[in-house]
C-alpha cells in the first residue's frame, strides 16, 4: 500500500467507511488468529453476525453480506467452522454478488496522526455506538434472533465479542471488569445507549496522556461542548452532564441520517 493520505472530515459525522473498515479488520484479520471457530467462540460469532446483520443502518451491501454469513452460519449443523469457511464465503460473495465491504482499510473519522494509532479500535467503539443507538430506534429489529429476551442485547454481544476475540487483552479485561460491576443495571434500550457512551468516557479518562492517546486526538470527556453544548451544565460549580441531552445527542449523532458515504466504496 502507498503513502497514507490523510481523509478531510467532519467530527460531527459518522463514516461508513469506518464501519466497513471496522467489519471488514474483524472479519479478516482479528477472526484470523482464531484457525476455526467452535463451542461458545462460535456462538460468540454467531450472535454479533446476527446483530449486526439486523441492526446495521440502511439495508446496503453490508447487511446482505452480515445477512448471508448469518444464515449460512444458522444452517451449518456443524459444531466447528474452519476459520478458512469463513473467508471463502465472504470472498465468494463479494466476487458473486458485487456486495463487498470494501477491499481495504480506509479510516476516515478514525484516522491516525500515526500508523498504529487509532483505527480498528476506534471504529469497533463507533460501530457499537450505532447498534446501541438503532436497537432504540427500532425496538422489534431482534424479534426471533434468540436475542430478543436479553434486556441489553448489543452490550451482551458486544462483552461476549470483546471478551473472545478482540486483540487487545488489557481491553478485554477492563471491559470484562466494568461490565461485570455495572451491566445488570441497564434495564432498558436508552440505559444501554447510555451506559457505553459512559463507559467510554471512563475510558477516555483512564487513558488520557497514556501512549495509545493520538495527539491529534486527544482523549477527553465526549462529547465536547463544540459538539453539543447544551451536554454540560454546572451545579455549583461542578461540571454535571445533562443526560436527557446527551441522550437526544446520541440518538442525533450515531443516527442513521448522520452517517456520511463519503469515502465509502
Ligand atoms: P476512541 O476512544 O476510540 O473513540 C472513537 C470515537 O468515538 C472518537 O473519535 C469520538 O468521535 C467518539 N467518542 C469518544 N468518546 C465517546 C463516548 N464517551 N461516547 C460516544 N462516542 C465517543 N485502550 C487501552 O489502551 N486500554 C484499554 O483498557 C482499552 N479498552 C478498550 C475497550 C474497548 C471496548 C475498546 C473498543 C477499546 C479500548 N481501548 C483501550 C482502545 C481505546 O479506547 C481507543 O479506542 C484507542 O486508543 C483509539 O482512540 P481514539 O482517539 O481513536 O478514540
Amino acid at each position: 500500500s502507498g503513502p497514507e493520505i490523510w481523509r478531510e472530515f467532519d467530527r460531527s459525522k459518522v463514516y461508513t467507511a469506518d464501519l466497513e473498515s471496522a467489519l471488514h479488520y474483524l472479519l479478516r484479520v482479528e477472526l484470523a488468529t482464531h484457525s476455526t471457530l467452535e463451542g461458545e467462540e462460535l456462538k460468540v460469532f454467531k450472535d454479533f453476525v446476527t446483530l449486526v446483520s439486523k441492526l446495521y443502518p440502511g439495508g446496503g451491501s453490508v447487511v446482505k453480506l452480515m445477512e448471508t454469513l448469518s444464515d449460512w452460519l444458522l444452517s451449518l449443523p456443524l459444531q466447528r467452522i474452519p476459520y478458512q469457511a469463513v473467508l471463502d464465503l465472504v470472498n465468494n460473495k463479494m466476487r458473486i454478488s458485487g456486495v463487498h465491504l470494501g477491499a481495504e482499510l480506509r479510516w476516515v473519522g478514525c484516522q491516525g496522526s500515526k500508523v498504529g494509532l487509532r483505527g480498528y479500535p476506534c471504529s469497533l467503539w463507533t460501530l457499537f455506538h450505532v447498534l446501541t443507538v438503532q436497537h432504540d430506534a427500532m425496538p422489534t429489529a431482534l424479534e426471533n434472533t434468540g436475542l430478543e429476551g436479553e434486556t441489553a442485547p448489543v452490550l451482551q454481544v458486544m462483552r461476549r465479542y470483546i471478551r473472545t476475540f478482540f486483540g487487545c487483552e488489557q481491553c478485554g479485561r477492563h471491559f470484562e471488569q466494568a461490565a461485570a460491576a455495572s451491566m445488570d443495571r441497564v434495564l432498558d434500550r436508552e440505559q444501554q445507549v447510555l451506559w457505553l457512551w459512559n463507559q467510554h468516557n471512563m475510558v477516555n479518562y483512564r487513558l488520557a496522556g497514556s501512549l495509545s492517546d493520538d495527539p491529534l486526538f486527544p482523549k477527553a470527556p465526549w462529547p465536547s461542548p463544540s459538539l453539543c453544548a447544551s451536554c454540560h451544565e454546572e451545579k455549583s460549580g461542578v461540571h454535571v452532564w445533562n443526560q436527557d441531552n446527551v441522550l437526544r445527542f446520541l440518538r442525533h449523532h450515531y443516527g442513521a441520517s448522520n452517517l456520511s458515504p463519503t469515502y465509502s466504496l
